[in-house]
């Protein structure tokens, strides 16, 4: 996904203010020799310039080549397979064993890119262009440099016979942006003997927050709010518009809604967006980091919550939301509404289910005349919605972050380590559903007003992408050596 994420937003409004606090240091640069440099740049390129769209590409063309790659260095063909529901979706999964001192990580990235036309773009989207120093090319930032990365630190680590505390596992899949086909899901279903893990790094969230390439934050995404539609549906007899009647299938309906616009679910924190608050508070200014202190107190202070409320991207992280999308009622301008349908789109926090939210939602509408009924990614509806998908916050794991911490902190002095909570909803879906604790995970650099994923003249700096390859090599081999 690689969104434009909470915490971008929320700095990019106070950016002006707290800069200049901020600024510590300018990051140091990766210390990556030239054959990795090589190596990491020569594997991006191949990459981009395979197209992975839904609508022409092939991510089986990409995992070959990425299964070729380790082949070629020497793993063993045991421990390297393409697989996937049909010829065009294919998904790589690549191991490199351990001690077995303790379960195996996974590592996943996904290989697939959002659709992107010539036209739109001033180069050409399928090849990489090294212009100005930045690599242009879609995927660079969503999220082809990263498995770029974990291919490179795959066939780094082997040539140097590095043996890890634990198998590392690297799948790297099809569909995250779309399509029918999404590679993690499906290998969880059908092949999760060979992608199971204690716990998961997702190179797809989290990442450098930088501003004219001088870093602020290095965000952690730890938990993500999860997705879901519902129909609003009021039918009636209708008749003709000449002779109306109190009972109206339009009336009902935005009854119903206006009601839904009064409603707040209720305050609530989990162990990331508590960490991320508090760690906030320290980068943020004035009210808001004062109000940011309050709410993670026991017990929080209302008027505190109510001020961060009024800020949608606090809102988000401070409770489910749920809001109307989408409006269609009636079928002539002279004839009473037989059927009046409305959207509503809710963002749920970790924790709870989707039928959870769609009792909810009957109790807040109060209207027995509005159906509320769970409309599934394939657009098709049911009465009732999935209770099993819910998953609870992962727990902020002592290895994962402290190791992350010392890491960022070499890299990029000053800036801290802050977990977050993605709004928007990426791979970990499935396996933090699957019940594999994922964590959002990148040493990619971007510019806070520079996040171009899924738009035109999509780009990486040059060298925030090697600062990347250097990262994930440092921190696999500190969190996998003990
Ligand atoms: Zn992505």
């Amino acid at each position: 996904m690689r969104p434009l994420s909470l915490r971008r937003v929320v700095l990019l409004l106070f950016i002006t203010v707290v800069i200049p606090a901020l600024l510590v240091e300018p990051s140091l640069g990766a210390s990556v020799d030239d054959a990795t440099r090589q190596l990491s740049r020569d594997i991006f390129k191949q990459l981009i310039e395979i197209n992975t769209t839904d609508s022409v590409g092939s991510t089986t063309v990409a995992a070959q080549a990425m299964a070729q790659r380790l082949l070629d260095a020497g793993f063993p063909p045991a421990d390297v397979a393409v697989l996937g529901p049909n010829g065009r979706k294919g998904n790589m999964v690549a191991r490199l064993h351990g001690t077995g001192a303790h379960r195996p990580v996974l590592l996943i990235g996904h290989l697939d890119v959002v659709e992107a036309r010539r036209e739109d773009w001033t180069t050409d989207p399928f090849e990489f262009v090294e212009k100005d120093g930045y690599f242009y090319g879609r995927g660079t930032q969503d999220m082809k440099s990263d498995d770029a990365i974990f291919v490179t630190t795959f066939i780094r680590f082997w040539k140097e016979g590095y043996k890890p505390d634990r198998d590392i596992i690297l799948a790297l899949t099809a569909d995250e942006e779309g399509g029918k086909s999404n590679g993690i899901d499906w290998l969880l279903k059908h092949h999760r003997d060979l992608i199971d893990a204690e716990f998961v790094l997702n190179a797809d969230g989290g990442g450098v927050d930088t501003v004219n390439g001088k870093p602020l934050i290095v965000s952690m995404d730890s938990s993500e709010k999860l997705y879901a539609d519902f129909q609003l549906t009021v039918t009636n007899p209708g008749g003709h518009s000449s002779l109306p009647r109190p009972d109206n299938a339009i009336y009902h309906l935005t009854d119903a809604l206006g009601r839904l616009e009064r409603y707040q679910f209720p305050f609530e924190l989990n162990p990331v967006t508590r960490a991320y608050f508090e760690r906030m508070a320290r980068v943020e200014t004035g009210q808001t980091a004062s109000d940011m202190t309050a709410v993670v107190k026991t017990p929080p202070d209302p008027a505190a919550i109510a001020r961060l409320s009024s800020d949608p991207l606090n809102n988000a992280t401070i409770r489910t939301t749920c809001v109307a999308t989408r409006l269609d009622a009636g079928h002539a301008n002279n004839a009473l509404p037989q059927t009046a349908s409305a959207n509503v789109n809710c963002r749920i926090l970790p924790g709870h289910s989707r039928e959870e939210v769609r009792q909810i939602l009957i109790r807040v509408l109060a209207d027995p005349k509005v159906t509320v009924r769970y409309v599934g990614n394939d657009g098709a509806v049911f009465d009732r919605a999935p209770e099993g998908q819910a998953f609870p916050p992962v727990t902020l794991r002592a290895d994962v972050m402290q190791t992350l911490e010392r890491v960022a902190g070499s890299m990029w002095p000053g800036a801290p380590v802050v977990p977050t909570m993605a709004t928007g909803a990426s791979d970990g879906v499935y396996t933090n559903a699957a019940g594999l604790p994922t964590y959002g995970i990148s040493g990619i650099a971007i510019d806070l007003d520079d996040v171009r994923a899924h738009g035109k003249d999509e780009r990486v700096r040059v060298e925030s992408f090697y600062e990347g390859v250097d990262f994930y090599y440092r921190y696999l081999k500190a969190l996998t050596t003990r």
